[in-house]
């Protein structure tokens, strides 16, 4: 025991040399301590596997005091009070074991563009749940292009000007669309071809710095397509493609597909193509403002055409795919709160403090006509926010859940007259320091449209659906 921590320590051999794994947990932590040692050896192996050697000699796992984890060469500090939950051991472990090859091993070079956040959750985050599990993969996916939806043009800054993450907007930019255009890189050159560019990227700049272009021109030397144009097409730019899918006819007057796009974004982009006999599926590149699809003998008649059916790319959704999630409410500008109950407690001032980035616009008690369709805070007992939810409709019958978890705390992202609407109620038991507790940890659920908290602290969470988005021709 080494002050108010228990040392443990592993040495396990790396490719080129030993390294010590190393944890120093607090005493109620201590029995975790065989598991991190073993993760982090696990982690290790497998990085050294895919991008090269592990470039110190020990890798330390420090609990802190503190809320939010710090990593450094080497060394990173996690949560003692959230050590033991999978998400840490499955991503923020990882996560910041990559970072001693992608931004300790190799500094990025700020003022072009901080790629490192990008590649860590790339290879960490997104790979070991691409390895465990492809249908989450692809939620991850969806939730960075969901998370975009989000933000507002005048906070949206390109690859090019994220240099760390100071609010939400810039995390959705610096690790979500950096993660996709990562993504997208490796769908246009390749699997094997992708995995040996990071090699000897890390082999050429390790304990040196390096920018985006020296990551495109280490990419360059194994793939024809023009690189430059990729890079040049997303890092420096904002926006995303909307893609359209449109039917017109070639010279022999048989018809054609053609994919159009607002810019000249480069991309591979799936599409299934479904007429009454067959679905077919096919990949094309993506370069110009408008492509035709190679497509074998389409029937003319009634063509259903899906676009991007597994976010592949950094695009904007459609309609359809945007499902009304609770991050829309931490994010957004200047919302209007109403309180419907004056017999439960004011929750305007915690909910301002502990669950959204901007202040509240207006605060009205019990009845109000929003006529400027700003978004919109309800708050009221849980049994009168259930009453209300159930007379919308929706995919979830509230009155089933409230009984099954009897809820203490409800959380739900709705729509009342086209107005984002989100409807909080909490029982009279609640006080004033619960609730700051509950709406502090509802912030972690963001990528769910509902949460149902019981008075025994279940959980209960869930998205809306996504439909599918058709062209039909
Ligand atoms: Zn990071």
């Amino acid at each position: 025991m080494i002050g108010a921590w228990v040392v443990n320590k592993k040495v396990i051999s790396g490719l080129n040399k030993e390294i010590t794994i190393q944890t120093y947990f607090n005493e109620g932590n201590r029995n975790l301590s065989e598991e991190y040692l073993t993760l982090c050896e696990r982690y290790i192996n497998f990085y050294e596997k895919l991008i090269g050697p592990y470039p110190y000699s020990s890798f330390t796992v420090v609990s802190s005091p503190f809320p939010t984890g710090l990593g450094m060469p080497s060394l990173t500090y996690l949560s003692e009070k959230i050590l033991k939950y999978p998400f840490i051991k499955n991503r923020s472990l990882p996560h910041e074991i990559v970072h001693n090859w992608w931004g300790n091993g190799i500094q990025p070079t700020y003022p072009s563009g901080n790629w490192s956040e990008g590649l860590t959750t790339y290879l960490a985050d997104y790979w070991q749940t691409e390895l465990t599990n492809k249908e989450l993969a692809k939620e991850m996916r969806y939730g960075w292009l969901r998370d975009y939806t989000s933000i507002s043009n005048e906070d949206e800054r390109s690859l090019h000007n994220f240099t760390s993450r100071y609010h939400t907007a810039s995390s959705t930019i610096g690790y979500g669309k950096s993660a996709m255009v990562f993504h997208m890189l490796r769908n246009l050159i390749g699997d094997s071809q992708f995995i040996t560019c990071l090699q000897e990227f890390w082999l050429q700049y390790q304990f040196d710095s390096a920018g985006f272009h020296d990551i495109r021109d280490t990419c360059q030397k194994h793939t024809s397509i023009d690189l430059t144009t990729f890079f040049d097409a997303w890092i420096p730019t904002v926006g995303a493609p909307r893609i359209r899918i449109e039917l017109g006819h070639d010279a022999s007057s048989k018809p054609q597909l053609s994919a159009s796009q607002n810019g000249e974004w480069i991309f591979a982009l799936d599409v299934e193509i479904s007429s009454q006999e067959q679905t077919h599926s096919h990949t094309s590149l993506i370069t110009d403002r408008s492509t035709k699809l190679n497509l074998p003998d389409i029937k003319h008649d009634s063509l259903r055409v899906k676009v991007d059916p597994n976010f592949n790319v950094w695009r904007e959704l459609y309609a359809h795919e945007r499902v009304s999630t609770l991050r829309d409410f931490v994010v957004a500008k200047h919302p209007i709160y109403i309180q419907l109950d004056p017999n439960i407690i004011d929750g305007s001032e915690l909910i301002s403090s502990h669950f959204l980035e901007h202040q509240i616009k207006e605060k009205h008690r019990y009845k109000f006509n929003n006529q400027e369709n700003n978004i919109t805070i309800v708050f009221g007992g849980v049994h009168e926010i259930i009453e209300r939810l159930n007379k919308l409709g929706g995919a979830i019958d509230f009155d089933e859940l409230a009984d099954k978890v009897d809820s203490e705390f409800l959380m739900v992202s709705t729509n009342i007259s086209d107005t984002p609407t989100l409807m909080i109620g909490i029982t009279a038991s609640v006080t004033e320091e619960k609730l700051a507790l509950l709406i502090r940890r509802a912030r972690h659920y963001g990528k769910y449209s509902w949460l149902s908290v019981s008075k025994t602290g279940r959980t209960h969470k869930g998205q809306w659906p996504i439909k599918d988005q058709y062209f039909e021709f």
